[in-house]
């Protein structure tokens, strides 16, 4: 067995007890407390690129009306769609329902469709999903699925000055809905271990935008951190600090929304909508746009800007469930896959960027990153 997995695997305490009988280990700092997560380019499955639907103001949360037809719009949730999406489901379910309506169009089969749409048919309504892309192809299916609240969620230049009050009502709504799906079959959310490993040749360069960084207003939510004690290192060497860090299994999770919404009734139909004309023409009499970054064409949205991201996924660990950053990558062992991420330099990267083709050199550097810090420890 190999000497990191027989640590990982309570070995520690059996090596401590006999410890005058065996020979010291070659250098103290060649023991891992955790099993390695492997790097290597052959282990990648595939590469996705995704971009974050960013509205300098926040969100799009809000009543349209076009003649007789009701449009409530919820879209724009940037780097925080998967953490923000109960809250905002429920406030775009109540603002559909509070004409005496019974019948509804959800446009979109993302995250955020998904979750407005699960809201609605809970009430007892008619619930028809109209989306191009199905949740497994949808761009929410590319998102790293970490609670990220706050990640380019806006400007602070931009959003109005309630808005941060708006964004913490939204991220409590989801933090209770979240761990409702602990524990379920599947395991759709969970908490994993995160540790934050210091050092790293990646400069500190500040952020050109002003983006808004809300979550210490949510500090009292979730667990402690703490410098990680020196046994439980995964990389000896170096300073790490770690806690428990929330995790969405992003398949599963999708597996769940679709099958709780059928259950209670709903229907999923695959459409592509040319244009507005085409959505207000549906029979249903309110519409909830959950268009993600779609909705910049259809909707005319000129404030909605791309941010792009790309993640490299590795072959599934589930002897290693954990998650790492490290100058400037992160990794974290989700059931579907390992998945790395070069974050760059601060919130800017991929800022108004809407290429969605692969840049395998990015994941391969991202890669070598976190190769690198392993190989510094042997
Ligand atoms: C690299 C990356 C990592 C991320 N990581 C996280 C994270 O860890 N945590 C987090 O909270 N958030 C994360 N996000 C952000 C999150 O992914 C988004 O905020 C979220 O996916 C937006 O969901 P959505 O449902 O609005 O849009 P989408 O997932 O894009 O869904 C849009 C839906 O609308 C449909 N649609 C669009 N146009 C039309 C049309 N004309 N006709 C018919 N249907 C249409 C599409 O087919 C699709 O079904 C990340 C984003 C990226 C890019």
């Amino acid at each position: 067995m190999d000497r990191r997995v027989f640590l990982a695997a309570g070995g520690a305490s059996i090596l401590t007890g006999c410890a005058s009988t065996l020979a010291p280990p070659r250098r103290a700092t060649t023991s891992p407390a955790i099993v390695p997560l492997k790097f290597d380019a052959g282990r990648l499955m595939k590469i996705t690129v995704c971009l974050r639907p960013f509205r300098p103001n926040g969100p799009r949360l809000e009543v349209e009306r076009f003649g007789a037809r009701t449009v409530v719009h919820n879209y724009g949730h940037g780097g925080s769609g998967w953490s923000l999406s109960w809250g905002c489901a429920a406030e775009a379910a109540e603002l559909a329902v509070s004409d005496g309506h019974r019948e509804f169009a959800v446009i979109g089969a993302g995250v955020i469709g998904m979750t407005t749409a699960l809201r609605l048919v809970e009430t007892g309504a008619k619930v028809t999903v109209y989306a191009a892309q199905f949740p497994a192809e949808t761009r929410s299916a590319r998102a790293t699925g970490v609670w990220s609240p706050s990640s380019r969620i806006g400007l602070l230049d931009s959003a109005a000055p309630e808005f941060a009050d708006r964004w913490e009502q939204w991220a409590r709504t989801s933090w209770a809905s979240h761990l409702q799906a602990l524990g379920t079959s599947g395991d759709p959310v969970e908490f994993l271990t995160q540790y934050n490993v210091a050092g790293g040749r990646a400069p500190r360069v500040p952020e050109t935008h002003r983006f808004l960084h809300l979550d210490r207003r949510l500090a009292d939510l979730t667990p402690d951190w703490g410098d990680t004690p020196l046994a439980e290192r995964p990389f000896p060497q170096r300073f790490s600090r770690s806690g428990p860090t929330l995790v969405f299994n992003v398949s599963e999770y999708f597996d769940r929304l679709v099958r709780l919404f059928l259950l209670r009734g709903g229907r999923m139909v695959r459409r592509n909508f040319p244009d507005r004309a085409a959505v207000l023409a549906l029979d249903e009499p309110v519409v909830v746009n959950c268009m993600g970054y779609g909705a910049k064409t259809i909707w005319g949205d000129a404030d909605m800007l791309p941010v792009r991201g790309q993640i490299g996924w590795l072959l599934p660990q589930p002897e290693a469930r954990y998650a790492l950053w490290h100058d400037k990558v992160q990794a974290v062992s989700r059931r579907d896959g390992v998945i790395v991420q070069y974050l760059g330099p601060n919130d800017d990267w991929g800022y108004g960027n809407e290429r969605e083709e692969i840049d395998p050199a990015e994941t391969e550097q991202a890669l070598a990153t976190l190769r690198s810090l392993q190989a510094q420890q042997e």
